[in-house]
């Protein structure tokens, strides 16, 4: 199975490529959110959290420590940032490969919005 992420993982697509490593890779997002905005994907296709087993926790382990570091480099680790990872439908899922996204680099607001009634 192969993505857009797994072409950008393989070097096969263009990226403003942050990082790579035996597990995983971190790239700038396309449509950026917020002033930093990183993607750090699995190197294999993961489709979603859904399909994690246990033998993939090397994988997920290195993609917190990951982000740890380029949130230091980017400079926001001090002040903070978010970590997300969407999982389909509802989770707003737009790409069926494993990634979490790295945001920051201004407050952020609520984590989320409630609806009526909530
Ligand atoms: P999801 O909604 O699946 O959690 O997030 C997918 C993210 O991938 C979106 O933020 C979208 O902007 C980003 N994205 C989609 N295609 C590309 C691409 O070709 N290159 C990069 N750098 N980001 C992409």
């Amino acid at each position: 199975m192969s993505t857009i992420f797994t072409k950008i993982v393989n070097g096969e697509l263009p990226s403003d490529m942050l990082y790579q490593d035996d597990l995983v890779t971190a790239f700038r997002d396309i449509n950026p959110l917020a002033p930093t905005h990183i993607l750090i994907v699995s190197n294999k296709v993961i489709p979603t959290v859904n399909d994690l087993t246990e033998a993939d926790e090397k994988i997920t382990g290195r993609m917190m420590t990951v982000a740890k570091k380029l949130a230091e480099q980017e400079g926001i680790a001090e002040d903070g940032y978010r970590l997300i990872i969407n999982c389909n439908a509802h989770g707003g899922q737009e790409v069926f490969h494993l990634h979490m996204h790295l945001v920051g680099g201004r407050p952020l607001g609520p984590m989320l919005y409630r609806q009526k009634g909530e």
